[in-house]
C-alpha cells in the first residue's frame, strides 16, 4: 500500500510537496524562463523535426534561422532529481506544467 509523501515542518504543520510530473508541449513556446529556474537540472530544451525528431538544443542558441528545428520545446529529462520546489511551475508564462505528490 503507498501512502503520498509529506514532511512535518518545525511549525508541526504538515506539507505535502509536488514534484514535476508533466509539461504540456503543445502549450510551451520553448522561452526558457523554467529552465534558468529549475536548481537540479531537471529539465532539458529540444528542437522539434518536421519529422517529430528531437534534438538537443542550446539555450542561448537564437540562430533560428538556419535551425533543423521547427519549434523549440522544454522537456523533462530528469523527472526523478525534482525536489518538488515548483519554481518552473510560477515562472512559466504559459502554465504548462503539472505538479502531483509523491508516492511512498
Ligand atoms: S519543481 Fe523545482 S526542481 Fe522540480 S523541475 Fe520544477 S524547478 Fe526543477
Ligand atoms: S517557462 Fe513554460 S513556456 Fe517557457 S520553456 Fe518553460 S515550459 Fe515552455
Amino acid at each position: 500500500m503507498s501512502t503520498t509523501f509529506s514532511v512535518t515542518l518545525p511549525s508541526g504543520a504538515t506539507w505535502t510537496p509536488t514534484f514535476v510530473a508533466a509539461l504540456n508541449e503543445e502549450k510551451c513556446i520553448g522561452c526558457g524562463r523554467c529552465f534558468k529556474v529549475c536548481p537540479r537540472g531537471v529539465l532539458e530544451l529540444v528542437g522539434l523535426t518536421e519529422d517529430g525528431e528531437r534534438i538537443h538544443v542550446d539555450l542561448d542558441d537564437d540562430d533560428d534561422e538556419d535551425a533543423e528545428y521547427e519549434k523549440k520545446v522544454m522537456t523533462i529529462a530528469h523527472q526523478e532529481l525534482c525536489i518538488g520546489c515548483t519554481a518552473c511551475a510560477k515562472i512559466c508564462p504559459k502554465k504548462c506544467y503539472t505538479h502531483a505528490p509523491a508516492a511512498v
